[in-house]
């Protein structure tokens, strides 16, 4: 029994032994397979350090070429910083040298300057010399043609001297043959010396002459000048002559058109009174007949005598545009009729004193004459100078008139003693629309009364004065010739 047990705790034993065996076995090959890897890593690494060791050294021997280049950089440092100051010197230099080349170039800019004015002159001077060339060549032509002529001459003279010599030569051959002939020469030879004296007077006569002609021909150089120098006046003053004449045609021409629009004007306002007077004729009748038939205490008769008041207004207005159309075509015709003046004196009183109550109208002189006049155009001159007195003294209670007769004219003066006008505005008082701008707005009217007044004056051949103070009040008069 216990050997059998024994054998099957050695069995065991022997079992565990095999697996242990196993394990070993197992844990070998894989301590092997270790090893084997081991061995690969020790390579690469021995591979790795001899690769850094390479590196290494390739390392230092950049390092020693970066060594050696610092020491070239920082030779080459110097070299430009020397380099560099002398780049500074000589910027400086060029900045000097710039400032000189920008005088210099001013410099020749004047010099340009002047050599361009010296070249105008110049060109002026050279034109003046080729005119003057030009007329030298003339003269000259003339002088090479006097010339030929003066040698033409000079060798007929040649001619009939060698002729001479020669005559003289077969004289001087014949002397002794001919003695009594000799005489004879000799009475011959003065003639012929008299003749040479004549020659030579001639001669001095065309060099005269010559001189003369020189004299004529610088005369008539300078006539020339004048005669250019006169054309050019006379091209400038034809040029002026054209501006000038040009000038009074735009002037004609806005004349013209100024003179059309104001006929147009004309037209207009000639147009328009006469379309306004028809109705204004038939309110006036309907009004009329409403004062006539309204119940004077009702409160509407106010409105009634208003409207009244307002159509005669108008109606004044269009007679005025009326008139004045009149007048600018000469239409305005008087008729002229005896009167007595004081009649015109009295209508013209009543009629402004009783639409005027505030104010007093006083007739201080008035004049008994038989006058011959337009009766209705001298009242309504009257009315308007007393309207206006009414109207442009307003604080004032009295309007004075005064009617003289005096050595062959009647004089009628209105004053008053309300605003008076400005020295500078009475000289335009008499103009078409022209009214004081300072009072204009304040107190109605178009500025045409005084207009036609003075134009209805003046047909009567009279005139007209305006005295006047600000502030003081104002005359007007005029005076009326009696025959
Ligand atoms: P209107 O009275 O309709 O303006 P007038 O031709 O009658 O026109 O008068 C022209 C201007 O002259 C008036 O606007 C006014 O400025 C001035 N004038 C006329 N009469 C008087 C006066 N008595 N006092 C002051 N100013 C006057």
């Amino acid at each position: 029994m216990e050997i059998r047990e024994l054998s099957e705790q050695l069995s065991l034993a022997n079992k565990e032994l095999f697996v242990q065996n196993k394990e070993k076995e197992t844990l070998a090959a894989a301590l092997s397979l270790a090893n084997i890897e081991l061995d690969f890593q020790n390579k690469e690494k021995g591979k790795r350090a001899a690769e850094l060791i390479i590196a290494n050294i390739e390392l230092d021997f950049q390092n020693e070429e970066k060594l050696k280049r610092a020491r070239e950089l920082m030779i080459a440092n110097k070299e430009l910083d020397f380099q560099n100051s002398e780049k500074e010197k000589r910027a400086e230099e060029l900045i000097l040298a710039n400032i000189e080349l920008a005088y210099q170039h001013d410099e020749k800019e004047k010099r340009a300057a002047e050599l361009i004015k010296a070249y105008a002159q110049l060109s002026f001077q050279n034109e003046e010399r080729e005119k003057r060339a030009a007329e030298l060549i003339l003269a000259n032509t003339e002088l090479i043609f006097q010339n030929q002529e003066k040698e033409k001459r000079a060798a007929e003279l040649i001619i009939a001297n060698t002729e001479l010599i020669f005559q003289n030569l077969e004289k001087e051959k014949r002397a002794d043959e001919l003695i009594v002939a000799n005489k004879e020469l000799q009475f011959q030879n003065k003639e012929k010396g008299k003749r040479a004296a004549e020659l030579i007077i001639a001669n001095i006569e065309l060099n005269f002459q010559d001189e003369e002609k020189e004299k004529r021909a610088a005369e008539l150089l300078i006539a020339l000048k004048e005669l250019d120098f006169q054309d050019e006046e006379r091209g400038k003053r034809a040029a002026e002559l054209i501006i000038a004449n040009r000038e009074v045609l735009v002037q004609k021409q806005e004349k013209e058109r100024a003179a059309a629009a104001e006929a147009k004007k004309d037209e207009f306002f000639n147009m328009v009174s006469h379309e306004f007077k028809t109705p204004l004729t038939n309110i006036k009748a309907i009004n009329q007949l409403m004062e006539k038939t309204a119940d004077k205490t009702d409160r509407n008769y106010a409105f009634i005598l208003s409207a009244n008041h307002s159509i005669k207004r108008l109606e004044r207005l269009i007679e005025d545009l009326l008139d004045v159309t009149k007048i600018k075509s000469g239409q305005i015709d008087l008729n002229l009729a005896e009167f007595d003046f004081s009649d015109a004196l009295d209508n013209s009183i009543s009629n402004v004193q009783l639409q005027s109550p505030h104010h007093e109208i006083l007739l201080v002189n008035t004049v008994n004459w038989t006058y011959l006049g337009d009766q209705f155009r001298i009242e309504q001159v009257l009315i308007n100078l007393l309207n206006n007195a009414i109207k442009y003294s307003p604080d004032a209670q009295q309007v004075i008139v005064r009617a003289k007769l005096e050595a062959g004219s009647i004089t009628v003066e209105v004053q008053d003693f309300g605003l008076g006008i400005a020295k500078e505005d009475i000289d335009q008082l008499f103009q078409r629309f022209y009214r004081v701008s300072k009072t204009a707005m304040k107190y109605q009217g178009v500025g045409l009364g005084l207009y036609i007044a003075s134009e209805i004056i003046t047909k009567h051949r009279g005139t007209f004065t305006v005295t006047s103070e600000p502030g003081k009040g104002s005359r007007f008069a005029f005076s009326l010739p009696l025959q």
